[in-house]
């Protein structure tokens, strides 16, 4: 997605040779036209699937999620980042690593939310590892439901998660391919 990169050239920071900060494009601040776009293009790649329902983990993953729901007239669901030690028995939960936190956090998603009967596309901002994409993917295998692919808006493909991805045989789309971040600058690939 062209526009997206010259958004990324522009707007985006090298942090360190692993982390890109994005505040103003994903994860503090949105633009509605630009995120709209993003939708149009993941309900695009994604139409005539039988989806029923787009999910995300929360912050940063819900704007273009819902840009893409919106798009494809499904329902948005999200998992949520729990914070409290309290056991939730109506809820799925899955541990995972948090790349920018260094912690580790919960993604919890109340059972209610997900069934056998639906096929789930899973959009998301960004993927490193994809510790946060595998745990809400066992999320979505302990419910019954089916996943249909997983959207991304920018892979940083010199780390290892969306190839793992590729490799378990999900069909993984993403809007820009990052292949370095060395020396302060952004490559892209392609
Ligand atoms: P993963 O679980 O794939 O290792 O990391 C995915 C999550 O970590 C993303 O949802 C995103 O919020 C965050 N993340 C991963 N890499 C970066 C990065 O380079 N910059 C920012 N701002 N967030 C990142």
């Amino acid at each position: 997605m062209e526009i997206l990169k010259e958004r990324i050239l522009k707007e985006a920071s090298v942090i360190n040779a692993g982390v890109l900060k994005l505040d103003s494009l994903l994860n503090h601040s949105v633009d509605p036209q630009l995120t709209m776009e993003m939708g149009k293009e993941f309900a695009l790649r994604f139409a005539g699937e039988p989806i029923t329902k787009v999910i995300t983990v929360e912050s940063s993953g819900i704007p273009v999620a819902f840009a893409t729901a919106l798009q494809l007239g499904v329902p948005l669901v999200f998992a949520r980042r729990k914070k409290t030690l309290i056991g939730e028995s109506d809820a799925y939960c899955e541990r995972v690593p948090s790349f920018t936190k260094g912690i580790v956090t919960d993604l919890i998603v109340s059972r209610h939310l997900l069934s056998e009967n639906d096929t789930v596309l899973f959009i998301d901002d960004i993927i490193a590892n994809g510790d946060a994409a595998r745990g809400l993917i066992k999320i979505i295998e302990q419910s019954g439901a089916k996943l249909n692919g997983i959207g991304i808006v920018i892979e940083k493909s010199f780390q290892a998660g969306g190839k793992a991805l590729r490799e378990l045989g999900y069909r993984v789309e993403t809007l820009v391919k990052i292949q370095s971040l060395e020396n302060n600058t952004i490559t892209f690939e392609d």
